[in-house]
């Protein structure tokens, strides 16, 4: 395979893009990585309406058939692993670390995954009910089942984060149930999607099943919301532009699952473990340069513990080694784009300007270079600050002191966000008490890891909808009731 044949995948059909295309950007090099397509409005619609057509027979089709197609995916994937990998690192500028282990190993796990779901059964049992005699019935015993039905057609909008991941986890569940789907990824990273609409269709995806369109812009994202071939918006990114798509889709009643932004407060309690809270807050630096929505990006410490942990997190940021993500050595890789470091900077400014003080970091990296931004630590930041309350999506960690349990989950429930909170205490049971008093619609007590089985979405500004584990199944489908007389 090459790096993309520089086509769009519609209805079954490699189709030149009507708009030309425009270069992908290495963030680490500022080297063009390759040509994606320029799509116009109308191949965002032809594509809608390809995905439509196919929706009949995908729906119809055997469930181990279409458990055989997700499956023959995960396995060409596991194939064509060496070839995406190169790609995926060049794109995202990720480390080599998480390009290799955190992306098209992620995605291979999520086919496995809903290969295995596609086999559920779709039928929920209920009880049957003893009905009165009314006007319109008789009465009687009353037999009753739910059935998970498609939505229809999905457009599967997603960032430029984690873009093979991201897409795994809405296309996988999304077919598994019966959908079909349009791929619509990030302008920055979309090379990656276009290869993986090479896999699908080697698989033996049926025609329109899956279509991918790109573009730099936002305006084929807005046509699919706006196509009346679209059934369900499933849409992972910025709030700011969450909620466009919301009164969007809104009007057209279409279903939405919105997984958006988030401000990650860690609580570091009294009695925390300081390393184990260390290495999980860390994670904002060392993990994808903090473009993570889940990241701790707000120690909440109580003030006992405040200058032990600022200490330890300063020991930690000279760890962080920031360069070329192809070294081994590399810990920190470039933002994604000019554009991302000069917002990640701009909120740095705002903060210094409002009275916070940078403990570590702060400058942009002597890089010759690339987009890169330095694992920074604020230190002296209070609720109301724009560094406490806006996501930087950079590797940025604020630090907010409290007295008491209820002045900490005031402050952690503080902002407009609710996606992915922690809370770090050797003493559990506590823990959990303050967890379940957060706003926020995942919690990790002592860790950043992940289960995932657990439903993941957000509360509030991060999002409307769950997946997912088997929850990404119930987002997928719509419930229809049967009932008969008993
Ligand atoms: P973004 O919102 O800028 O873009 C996301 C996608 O939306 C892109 O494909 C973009 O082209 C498209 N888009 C832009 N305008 C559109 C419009 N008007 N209509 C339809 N589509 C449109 O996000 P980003 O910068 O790529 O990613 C970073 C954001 O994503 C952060 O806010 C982060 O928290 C969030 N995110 C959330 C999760 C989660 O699971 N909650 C996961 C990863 C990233």
């Amino acid at each position: 395979m090459g790096v993309t044949n520089g086509r769009l995948f519609i209805a079954g059909d490699w189709v030149e893009p009507a708009s030309g295309h425009y270069g992908v950007i290495n963030p680490a090099t500022e080297q063009v990585v390759g040509e994606a397509p320029e799509a116009s409005v109308e191949q965002a619609q032809q594509a809608a309406a390809a995905a439509k057509a196919a929706f009949e027979g995908w729906a119809a089709a055997d469930q181990s058939y279409r458990s055989e197609v997700l499956g023959r995916i995960a396995d060409l994937l596991t194939k064509y692993n060496d070839d995406l990998v190169p790609l995926v690192q060049a794109e995202t500028g990720a480390t080599m670390r998480v390009a290799s282990t955190m992306q098209v190993p992620v995605a291979v796990e999520r086919f496995q995954r809903y290969a295995r779901h596609a086999l559920d059964s779709t039928l929920v049992p209920l009880p049957p009910q003893v009905a009165e005699p009314t006007p319109l019935a008789k009465g009687g015993m009353m037999g009753a089942l739910a059935h998970r039905a498609p939505v229809g057609v999905v457009a599967c909008i997603t960032p430029y984060n984690f873009p093979l991941v991201n897409m795994a986890g809405k296309v996988a569940p999304a077919l598994a149930m019966g959908n079909t789907v349009v791929i619509k990824p990030a302008p920055q990273d979309p090379l990656q999607v276009l290869r993986f609409a090479e896999i699908a269709q080697e698989a033996g995806v049926p025609e329109g099943v899956i279509n991918v369109i790109t573009g730099s812009g936002p305006d084929i994202g807005a046509a699919l919301v706006a196509s009346p071939d679209v059934d369900m918006v499933s849409f992972t990114g910025s709030t700011a532009v969450g909620r466009k798509i919301g009164e969007a889709a809104g009007r057209d009643i279409k279903r939405q699952l919105m997984e958006l932004g988030g401000k990650g407060a860690a609580i570091v309690l009294p009695d925390a473990d300081l390393d184990t809270a260390v290495a999980g807050i860390g994670s904002t630096w060392a993990f994808h340069s903090g473009q993570i929505c889940t990241a701790p990006t707000r120690a909440i410490v109580h003030r006992s513990r405040h200058d032990e942990l600022v200490d330890k997190l300063v020991a930690y940021a000279g760890f962080c080694k920031v360069g070329d993500p192809l070294e081994p050595t590399t810990v920190v890789g470039p933002l994604i784009s000019a554009a991302q470091r000069d917002r990640v900077e701009g909120l740095l400014a705002d903060g210094v300007a409002a009275g916070a003080t940078v403990a570590v970091g702060g400058a942009r990296p002597g890089m010759e270079r690339g987009f890169y931004a330095a694992p920074t630590l604020l230190t002296g930041v209070t609720p109301d600050m724009t560094v406490a309350q806006e996501e930087f999506f950079g590797p940025v960690i604020v630090v907010l002191t409290f007295d008491d349990e209820d002045e900490a989950v005031e402050i952690a429930n503080g902002t407009p966000f609710g996606l992915y909170d922690y809370v770090f205490s050797t003493d559990t049971s506590r823990a959990y008490k303050i967890a379940k008093r957060l706003r926020s619609g995942n919690v990790g007590i002592n860790t950043v890891g992940r289960n995932h089985e657990t439903p993941f979405g957000g509360f509030k500004h991060s999002g409307v909808g769950r997946d997912c584990g088997v929850f990404a199944l119930h987002a997928y489908s719509e419930l229809q009731s049967i009932v008969w007389p008993g």
